[in-house]
C-alpha cells in the first residue's frame, strides 16, 4: 500500500509537471518590437513615445484619439529611437513581435503614408493578429512576403521614411497590432471613390483594425491572458448589432474562434456582430431573423465606453441611435458583398 502510494504521487507529480509544460509552451511569446525596454520596465511615455512636434505632448504618440486636440485617430503607437547619429538618424533595430510570417513588404516609401513597412501575420493562435512596422529605414536582407520570423527576430531598421515629410530627428517606429477586417478589400476599396489609388492589397492598413499595444502588451505582462482569443475576450462590448447577411464572412473562415454558430452549411440570415473599441469586432453569432427592412439594427449600445470623440461608433440623429460612418464602413468591408 505504501508504494502504490508512492507511485500515485509520483505519477500525479509527473501529469502536473507534464501539464506546466504544455501550458507554458502553448502562451503566446511576446517581444517589445524595439530595443528600447522603457515601457516594460514600466516607465512613463516620455521613455520610448515620440511626440509629433516640440510643443506637444508625449500622448500624441500613443493610441487613440491623441491628435488635433482629441479630433484625430492614431491606430497604433510610435515609439522613438535608444540610440540616433549626430545627425539625428535612429540607429534602432526593429524586431518581430510574435512568431509569424511576413505577409507584405512595401519598399516604395512614397506609396504610402507608411513609408516602407512591413505586416507579418501571427496565424499560430486564433484570432489571427497582425502586427504593421512603418516608416522603416530599410527591412532586413532577404526579408520577403512568405518569410517565416521567429519573435524578436530583427526585421529592419527604425527610420522616417513615409509619403510626407518626417523630419530625422523624428524618426520613430510607428507599430500597429491588429485584425485584417476582409480578403476582399481590394473589391470594396476598388468600388469607392477614393482619390488615392490602393497599391497595397488586402494589407492597406484600412483593412487592419487596431487594438491599442500598450494595453495588450501590459495585460500580457500581468499575466491577464496566454493567447490573443482570451485578450480579445477581456474588451468591454461597445454595442451589438444585427447585420443581414446570409453568406459567411471570410473574417469567420480565417478566425473560427470569433464564433460559436458559425459552421460551414448553415442557413444564415444574418450576423449579430459584437463590436469592441474603436471598432475592433469581437464575437460574430449567427440570426435565425432579420430586421424587417432587412438593415442594420443596435440591439445594445454601452454609451460609456464609446466615449472616444474621433471615433464614436454610434451617433445619435434626430434623437435616434445610429451606427457612425465609421462603424459602416467597418460593417461593409467585413460584410463585402
Ligand atoms: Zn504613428
Amino acid at each position: 500500500m505504501r508504494q502504490s502510494v508512492g507511485f500515485l504521487a509520483v505519477f500525479l507529480y509527473l501529469k502536473i509537471a507534464c501539464l506546466n509544460l504544455v501550458a507554458s509552451s502553448d502562451r503566446l511569446k511576446l517581444s517589445w518590437p524595439t530595443p528600447n525596454q522603457a515601457f516594460v520596465n514600466g516607465l512613463g511615455y516620455h521613455a520610448f513615445l515620440q511626440k509629433t512636434g516640440p510643443g506637444k505632448d508625449f500622448s500624441s504618440g500613443a493610441f487613440g484619439c491623441v491628435r488635433n486636440n482629441g479630433n484625430k485617430f492614431h491606430e497604433g503607437i510610435d515609439l522613438s529611437p535608444l540610440k540616433s547619429s549626430s545627425s539625428g538618424k535612429a540607429e534602432d533595430h526593429v524586431y518581430a513581435a510574435m512568431d509569424g510570417i511576413v505577409k507584405y513588404v512595401n519598399l516604395n516609401a512614397s506609396s504610402s503614408a507608411y513609408g516602407k513597412y512591413i505586416v507579418i501575420e501571427h496565424e499560430k493562435f486564433s484570432p489571427t493578429l497582425y502586427t504593421l512596422y512603418g516608416h522603416l529605414e530599410a527591412v532586413s536582407f532577404g526579408l520577403k512576403s512568405g518569410s517565416a520570423v521567429k519573435v524578436a527576430q530583427q526585421i529592419g531598421l527604425m527610420g522616417n521614411t513615409a509619403s510626407y515629410k518626417i523630419p530625422l530627428n523624428r524618426s520613430h517606429l510607428h507599430f500597429e497590432l491588429g485584425i485584417r477586417l476582409s480578403d476582399q478589400f481590394s473589391n470594396w476599396y476598388n468600388r469607392q471613390m477614393f482619390k488615392t489609388k490602393n497599391d497595397h492589397g488586402n494589407f492597406n492598413g484600412y483593412n487592419l483594425a487596431g487594438i491599442d499595444p500598450l494595453l495588450f502588451y501590459s495585460s500580457f505582462q500581468k499575466d491577464r491572458f496566454n493567447h490573443p482569443a482570451e485578450y480579445l475576450e477581456s474588451l468591454p462590448v461597445i454595442l451589438k448589432i444585427l447585420v443581414p447577411y446570409q453568406r459567411v464572412p471570410d473574417l469567420l473562415r480565417r478566425n473560427p474562434s470569433l464564433s460559436s454558430t458559425y459552421s460551414n452549411n448553415g442557413n444564415y440570415k444574418g450576423w449579430e456582430c459584437w463590436i469592441g473599441p474603436y471598432g475592433i469586432p469581437l464575437k460574430f453569432e449567427a440570426s435565425t431573423t432579420v430586421p424587417s427592412n432587412n438593415s442594420l439594427r443596435i440591439i445594445e449600445y454601452n454609451e460609456k465606453h464609446d466615449g472616444n470623440n474621433c471615433r464614436k461608433l454610434i451617433v445619435k440623429k434626430n434623437g435616434r441611435l445610429q451606427p457612425s460612418e465609421l462603424l459602416k464602413t467597418y460593417l461593409e468591408i467585413i460584410f463585402v458583398e
